[in-house]
């Protein structure tokens, strides 16, 4: 009997899923670096343009190489479909802006990545859509916020930069209520440790600069959903405004789903011992980590993610501390990306946050002596040790 991938589990689908061979039959996938394709006959281009036969077209609508790196990913998140895009932000981008249209409200969790905040705030209200920001662990908030022009809701969960944590399942039923769609910003979780369409959401994102690659080369961003919400919101928006997915970049992170599971695995084993040892340590006032049950939401996150991630954040009391700390590590980075093999460390408040108005940084909990940091594959010794000496540092 022919094997069906989506029975596969995920390590399977994260290794042949979406493979498809050319006639030379290569065993890593093929790099089809090429924006255009010939067709046998007038009759034969007549009938790709008119979507009546398979194939492909431009690079910008799709891509041999894309559309592997789409098929796996989709099997993986259990999705109709995936569409890839140039960055996360190109797919916050187009995941908003295929929902909505001028006259309609957006309903987003307060603590977002800063450039989503900034589309919310600043560039949806320029074509007349407006946004509501709630605190996104309060369920009586999103139903309050829900007006009748309410399109959308956008989450993530956990969110940047203290690891908040939503109930995904039950935002989505305020969501579907009210006649809205859920987008959920699954970064931090990662495919790996959470579903959010098999919780309830419509649609999914990815920033796969993230653990997807998780090796520092490229960008690269991703939509998943229904087969039938994906091509009626988004089909038309991503042919003509142009966010396509570099072949190359598809290529890079193809191969980088290719051992995702894996490193995931392993980063997030190294975060709960530094997780532990920062929580033990004299100088922090407090730690978040969605694999520790001293969480705030750990009751859902029981629910809803089968792992505690690679991201934490701690709180070191003031400004001078959390830099004190910073430049006394010795093999963690200091740097505000995260997901990646080696491990950095970040303080949200004068780098990735700077931005956000100080009342709102307050509302959210981020004081300046809070320090993210991404936990790595070096060896859990090594780390915990130069996160000791720079703790005694702070
Ligand atoms: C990094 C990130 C993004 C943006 O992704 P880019 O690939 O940098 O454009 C969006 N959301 C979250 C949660 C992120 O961490």
């Amino acid at each position: 009997m022919a094997e069906d991938p989506r029975d596969w589990t995920d390590e399977t689908k994260l290794v042949r899923g979406g493979m498809a061979r050319s006639p030379h039959g290569e065993i890593s996938e093929a790099l089809f670096l090429t924006q255009s394709f010939a067709y046998e006959s007038a009759a034969s281009a007549d009938a790709r343009f008119a979507g009546d036969a398979p194939g492909y077209i431009y690079q910008r609508f799709s891509n041999p190489t894309t559309q592997m790196f789409e098929d796996r990913l989709a099997l993986l998140e259990g999705a109709g479909q995936c569409r890839a895009t140039a960055s996360g932000m190109s797919a916050v981008h187009v995941a908003l802006t295929g929902l909505l249209r001028a006259g309609d409200h957006l309903v987003a969790g307060r603590a977002l990545f800063g450039s989503c905040r900034w589309i919310a705030a600043e560039l949806l209200p320029r074509f007349g859509v407006e946004t509501t920001f709630v605190d996104a662990t309060d369920l009586d908030a999103w139903k309050n916020a829900v007006r009748p022009n309410t399109r959308a809701f956008l989450v993530e969960s956990p969110a940047n930069p203290l690891l908040e944590v939503t109930a995904v399942g039950a935002v989505a039923e305020i969501a579907h209520a009210a006649g809205a769609r859920l987008i959920v910003d699954n970064v931090f979780a990662t495919p790996i440790f959470q579903k959010p369409l098999a919780l309830g959401a419509d649609v999914v994102v990815y920033s796969a600069t993230k653990h997807i690659d998780g090796q520092g080369r490229v960008l690269g961003g991703a939509i998943l959903g229904g087969e039938a919400l994906m091509t009626e919101a988004y089909k038309d928006i991503l042919r003509h405004t142009g966010p396509a997915l570099s072949p190359f970049n598809s290529w890079v992170l193809l191969k980088g789903l290719e051992t995702l599971e894996l490193r995931v695995r392993r980063q997030t084993e190294n975060a709960a011992k530094i997780a532990d040892l920062v929580a033990a340590h004299a100088k922090t006032r407090e730690v978040r980590y969605p694999g520790r049950p001293d969480h705030p939401q750990a009751a859902i996150i029981a629910n809803q993610m089968s792992g505690g991630g690679n991201v934490l954040a701690f709180d070191l009391g003031s400004r001078e501390a959390a830099w004190r700390f910073l430049d006394a590590l010795r093999i963690v980075d200091i740097s505000n990306n995260l997901g990646d093999a080696k491990s950095m460390a970040t303080h949200p408040s004068t780098t990735t946050h700077r931005s956000m108005p100080e009342a709102e940084r307050i509302a959210i909990g981020l004081t300046e002596g809070w320090v993210r940091m991404s936990v790595g594959l070096e060896g859990a010794g090594d780390l915990s040790r130069d996160v000791s000496r720079a703790l005694d540092a702070a």
